[in-house]
């Protein structure tokens, strides 16, 4: 890790302060007045009084605003907040935030099959200093991926000790269930990261995920309609379980299977959906 700011961070809290007493309207986690009501798991469901990721805020700021949500539950929306600032005081530029979920969840047709419960977020994967940009070039950016165009590693010009840093915060977040991350990433971290190795295992490959890191939190304390999935299994994951993924470079393509029509959502999401706690 680069040496901390702790002096600089200060400061900079301090301002942000400020500016929610001088009342910054968009400083704050705007959240929706009715109860946080999650109903759902892995295969589908909803949100019910989500928060909104503020559009910026201390070390980080959203990207791609017109095509994107940025609503989860509070929790959520406090452990971006919480890795923004950590990530800041060991020493790492402004993070760029992008998808969260809808307003009410749900599902988010032909961009992700998850992000339906408010409880996943992509981060992307860019530890350089970011120029002050226009909204528009914020709206249409472009991050470069770490993984070489054959998928079988991360490209070396792109690579830095900085994004172990960012990966193994994401891993110490309150509520964190797992990182996805390309196999590639994630055969790098097996290969660099010395000392304490337990925060690889919820480091897990997934496909893409070149330039982002997917991240999913627990169903949260007082959710009893929301279903998490089996934990990540309690061991490294740098073995042949991660030769699978490159193995499957060399197989030949599947054939196109016919697609499958989305699961249905559970019932209590028709009125969540259509604008109530549904309770
Ligand atoms: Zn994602």
């Amino acid at each position: 890790m680069t040496s901390p700011r702790p002096a600089l961070l200060a400061v900079l809290s301090l301002l942000w302060n400020a500016a929610l007493v001088w009342n910054c309207p968009s400083a704050s986690a705007q959240q929706r007045p009715e109860p946080v009501r999650i109903v759902g798991g892995p295969g589908g469901g909803c949100i019910a009084g989500a928060a909104e990721l503020p559009a910026s805020g201390p070390g980080y700021q959203t990207i791609r605003a017109s095509r994107s949500w940025f609503w989860g539950h509070p929790d959520t929306i406090a452990a971006l907040q919480t890795l923004a600032v950590r990530a800041y005081a060991a020493g790492l530029p402004t993070l760029y935030m992008n998808d969260i979920s809808r307003p009410r969840g749900g599902p988010m047709t032909g961009i992700h099959a998850s992000h339906m419960l408010g409880l996943d977020a992509d981060v992307w994967l860019d530890v350089r200093p970011k120029p002050r940009l226009s909204p528009a070039a914020l709206d249409n950016l472009e991050v470069r991926s770490l993984v070489t165009p054959d998928g079988r590693g991360t490209d070396p010009e792109a690579w830095s000790p900085e994004h172990v840093t960012l990966l193994h915060l994401a891993t110490g977040l309150p509520g964190l269930d797992r990182v996805l991350v390309n196999p590639a990433i994630k055969q790098q971290l097996c290969r660099v990261v010395t000392g304490d190795r337990t925060w690889l295992h919820l480091i897990r490959p997934w496909y893409g995920h070149t330039a982002h890191m997917h991240l999913h939190f627990r169903c949260p304390a007082g959710q009893p309609e929301c279903r998490d999935q089996p934990p990540p299994p309690a061991v490294e994951g740098c073995d042949a379980s991660l030769d699978w993924w490159f193995k499957q470079l060399d197989a030949p393509p599947a054939p196109p299977s016919p697609p499958r029509p989305p699961a249905p959502l559970p019932a209590a999401c028709t009125a969540i959906m259509a604008g109530g706690p549904g309770g």
